[in-house]
């Protein structure tokens, strides 16, 4: 097996200070929270501005200039969120000071993720911003504060990565590629067993597997590539520029196997992929009777693969539901077991036998399809990076 370190670029991003406090008649009260490090700097000067409701983001709370030079406290399940253009293009017009974010009551895994768009934070700086708790929110809006006040400053040095790549030769010089991937970073403040070490083992796991067919004397058809993703918290970056740069890579897939959130103890087994019917029925298939329930959707993702839906490589992501420990302190060792990557490791086996050695594996999806993915990548700022220096 061919093994290759792929540098790539990415930035990294220094905390220097972040410091939330609310004023009411008892003084200045400390407020607990998590800077967004996808946000605009506060400067040397902490904000002090009057706190207004927000409500889900949308721009009947937004409009009528109501939040303009104020900080606004959204609800959003946000610990989910990529970096979402819409709601930081709505945040840039109607100028709020600073934007408080909160999720759902019932939330355990402390201060949730935000993100912004990665590709335009630095030419159109979103609003300085902090994620606080479900309790510490209601708290701001049963009592309001006479004025918050934020400070947050860090710094965006660049900094490199690498993906690590492995190509395993097929044994038909004129078939083309299959993917398998999973990424390998994870969030600051996140152990990342699940989300994604996991996967990144299963990965590993298939690639003995198949390496020691090939010294058997049985290799697959086709030509097989694992990979595991560095830069994928950063808004799947990491594959967009390893994409960009690999056009001749991007040619020859035939089909990828993505694995993101795998191995956590409470899990819910689910597939998504993009292709045609016939490439997602011929999965379907064979993981059908693999004894464990991976029931499928179809539409684009926030995964690595998301990369490759520009030029219609049909692709499957596994995934144990991306739910209450992602990006959280709670994914970690202890909340992983055997058990649980049992399930991906057998369907992902029965897809890539199948995968590997067949005859031919259409490329494209059905136009309402495509339309969405297409939309999606817009959306997000998705797809193979082709500019980059
Ligand atoms: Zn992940």
């Amino acid at each position: 097996m061919d093994v290759a370190i792929t540098p790539i670029s990415a930035p990294r991003y220094a905390l220097v200070t972040s410091r939330l406090r609310a004023a009411r008649s008892g003084g200045w009260r400390e407020v607990e929270h998590k800077p967004v490090w996808f946000a605009g700097d506060t400067g040397c000067d902490a904000i002090q501005a009057e706190l207004v409701d927000g409500g889900d983001g949308s721009e009947a709370f937004l409009g009528g200039g109501g939040v303009a030079d104020k900080v606004v406290l959204i609800a959003r399940d946000v610990y989910v969120d990529y970096p979402d253009v819409v709601l930081t293009d709505r945040l840039l017009r109607h100028r709020p000071a600073a934007v408080l974010y909160t999720t759902r009551a019932g939330y355990q895994g402390g201060p949730p993720d935000v993100y912004y768009n990665y590709r335009t934070v630095e030419s159109h700086p979103p609003p300085p911003s902090a994620v606080i708790d479900y309790a510490a929110a209601l708290d701001l809006l049963r009592r309001p504060p006479r004025l918050v006040e934020y400070q947050a400053q860090y710094r965006v040095e660049a900094g490199t990565c690498a993906h690590v790549v492995a190509t395993l030769a097929g044994s038909d010089p004129r078939a083309g590629r299959v993917v398998v991937c999973a990424h390998y970073d994870s969030v600051p403040g996140s152990p990342g067993a699940a989300d994604d070490a996991g996967g990144v083992a299963v990965v590993l796991a298939l690639a003995e597997r198949l390496s020691a067919q090939a010294r058997r004397g049985q290799p697959p058809r086709q030509t097989v590539t694992f990979v595991a993703w560095s830069g994928h918290e950063t808004g799947v970056h990491g594959s967009s520029q390893f994409l960009g740069r690999h056009p001749e890579f991007v040619a020859s897939c035939r089909f990828a196997l993505n694995f993101d959130g795998i191995g956590s103890r409470l899990h819910l087994n689910q597939m998504l992929g993009c292709g045609s019917p016939e490439v997602l029925a011929a999965v379907q298939g064979r993981v059908a009777g693999c004894g464990y329930e991976w029931p499928m959707s179809i539409g684009p993702g926030g995964l690595d693969v998301i990369n490759l839906t520009a030029v219609g490589v049909p692709w499957v992501s596994l995934g144990q539901g991306l739910t209450a420990w992602a990006h959280t302190p709670l994914d970690d060792v202890d909340s992983c077991s055997p058990g649980a990557l049992a399930a991906p490791l057998v369907a992902a086996w029965a897809i890539l036998e199948w995968a590997v050695e067949a005859a031919e594996i259409p490329r494209g999806y059905p136009p309402a399809l495509a339309a969405d993915a297409a939309e999606y990548c817009a959306r997000f700022g998705w797809g193979p990076i082709v500019d980059e220096d």
